[in-house]
């Protein structure tokens, strides 16, 4: 029967929802407080310069096709994809780099030529990481984490001593030099803990970055918002931007109306794509489910220090995605997640679109985004920003031998405060709340209010987790919850 449902936020995992549960006829409506959709994913447009403001790295391609599949499409009905080769650099000194090229049997010869015998270990490393990638990204995370059942499986029962050691003992049992090391845990970084908190069976990250390969959409990631916005469009969902929830109604125990802007919606359906622990508190405090005691216990991704910056003039020795590894890695991570503070050595990663897409700069010119993740919660300041642009600027400079500072044309920075006040992310979480074992699955955050009936959540602070290939699965899971409770009422 049909249903009307309000969707709040539009993030990856609100668009996927919304494109289900329009195609199995209820009536959608979503509504996003920015002037535009997309959530973390949004797009900058200024002075001839085009920014992803969020998520760069296309990984699982095969989850995008599982989405469209859905709908009878393939993603090339709304966006061409370009392989990147070399994947990405990583810095580790003076014009010191390694780069990772778009196919494992090169990657081998890579790890072989930094460390004598690598080349094989890698080889079986990845078959085991394909193993891992074909139980959780195929079947594992196409489950809505309702009970610790759903991860009992013969193949899971075989891996269970992954569960239980990390990736980061794993990969230093198996490697020596520490350049590949870092190399090999840089994936989980993507799941928002350190590689010495998130189990070794994650190691299908790996399998993600070796295996599948590094792609762009052509002119960049928010052509995955647009086609998304088109494929709802085309299922009979409306937008309305400019509209923040300001309360969910709650009658007896059932979720029955939100207010935007002072206006009333009475929906049979509330679903909530914004961060789970603001969703929640547009509840009174007897419906919300989750404590403020609770969501202080729980490890949350990184924020981030960003940077968009358009040059008027082309960067030299740079490639499409760069990681600046040339500090100490584990001193970073402790800055982030043992004892916060902004780190006096800042790890930091760069990309330059308009490497690949002519569209995103004016002809000679570079666009550039810089990334410093940071911790939740940390003191943001103009001067803090500043100071910290300086430094990796400096350091960029430095590792690939040019001067940039003086053709610098455009600047906006972004950082915990903005993601507070931009997507009322809780402690100005980047990406959502970090998939540790003890936060996986039924551990997490639940798909559907444990107070609220016709109330539920998506997103990466829910099932399965952080960036945006979970939170195409999340719409998915929490549509089929929704339509299953529909037919049971
Ligand atoms: C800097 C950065 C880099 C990243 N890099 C990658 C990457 O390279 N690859 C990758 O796969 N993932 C990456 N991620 C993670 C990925 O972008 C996110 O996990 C994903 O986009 C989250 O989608 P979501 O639907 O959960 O939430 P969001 O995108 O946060 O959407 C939530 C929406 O709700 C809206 N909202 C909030 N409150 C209200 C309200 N009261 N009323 C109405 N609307 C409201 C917000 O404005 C927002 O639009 C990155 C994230 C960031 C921030």
């Amino acid at each position: 029967m049909k249903k009307k449902i309000t969707i709040i936020g539009s993030g990856f995992s609100a668009l996927a929802a919304s494109c289900y549960l329009a195609k199995s006829g209820h009536e959608v409506d979503v509504f996003e407080k920015n002037d535009a959709i997309g959530g973390r994913a949004r797009q900058l447009k200024s002075n001839g310069f085009t920014f992803d403001m969020g998520p760069s790295w296309y990984w699982m391609p095969d989850v995008f096709e599982r989405f469209f599949a859905d709908f009878g499409k393939k993603t090339t009905d709304y966006y061409e994809l370009v392989k990147l080769s070399p994947a990405y650099r990583v810095y580790y000194g003076v014009d010191e780099f390694i780069a990772i090229a778009d196919n494992l049997a090169e990657i081998e010869a890579t790890f072989e030529k930094i460390e004598k015998g690598s080349g094989n270990v890698l080889h079986d490393f990845m078959m085991e990481a394909q193993s891992n990638y074909n139980i959780a990204i195929k079947e594992l995370v196409y489950r809505p984490g309702v009970s610790p059942l759903e991860l009992v499986t013969i193949e899971t029962a075989k891996k269970v001593g992954q569960f239980f050691s990390t990736i980061s003992k794993d990969i230093r049992k198996k490697f020596k030099n520490e350049q590949l090391i870092q190399i090999l845990e840089f994936p989980v970084l993507f799941l928002g803990a350190k590689p010495s908190d998130t189990p070794s069976f994650y190691s299908f990250m790996n399998y993600a970055d070796f295996g599948l390969g590094t792609w762009h959409p052509k002119t960049g990631m928010f052509d995955v918002v647009k086609a998304m916005e088109k494929l709802a469009t085309e299922l009979g969902v409306k937008f309305h931007i400019n509209a923040g929830i300001d309360q969910i109604i709650v009658k007896g125990k059932t979720a029955k109306a939100v207010i935007v802007n002072g206006r009333r919606i009475d929906s049979d359906i509330v679903l909530s794509g914004a961060d789970y622990h603001h969703t929640e508190s547009l509840l009174e405090e007897q419906h919300r489910a989750y404590s403020e005691k609770y969501w202080e216990s729980r490890v949350f991704a990184p924020s981030s220090l960003l940077f968009y910056v358009g040059f008027n003039k082309k960067i030299q020795n740079i490639s499409h995605h760069a990681l600046f590894f040339d500090v100490d890695f584990q001193q970073h991570a402790k800055d982030i997640y043992d004892v916060p503070q902004w780190p006096k050595e800042p790890l930091f990663y760069a990309n330059f679109p308009s490497l690949t897409d002519k569209t995103a700069a004016p002809d000679g010119m570079e666009s550039g985004f810089f990334l410093v993740p940071l911790a939740p919660g940390i003191n943001d300041t103009e001067a803090l920003r500043e100071e910290y642009f300086d430094k990796i600027i400096e350091r960029f400079e430095r590792l690939t031998k040019q001067s940039i500072k003086n053709n610098i044309i455009f600047k906006r920075s972004f950082c915990k405060n903005d993601f507070v006040a931009e997507y009322n992310s809780y402690k100005g979480n980047a990406y959502g709340m970090a998939n540790t074992l003890m936060q996986t699955a039924f551990l997490r955050p639940k798909l559907k209010s444990k107070k609220v009936n016709n109330l539920y959540f998506t997103g990466q602070l829910t099932v399965p987790g952080p960036g945006v290939p979970p939170a195409l699965i999340s719409g998915k899971l929490v549509s089929d919850l929704i339509n299953k409770q529909l037919i049971e009422q």
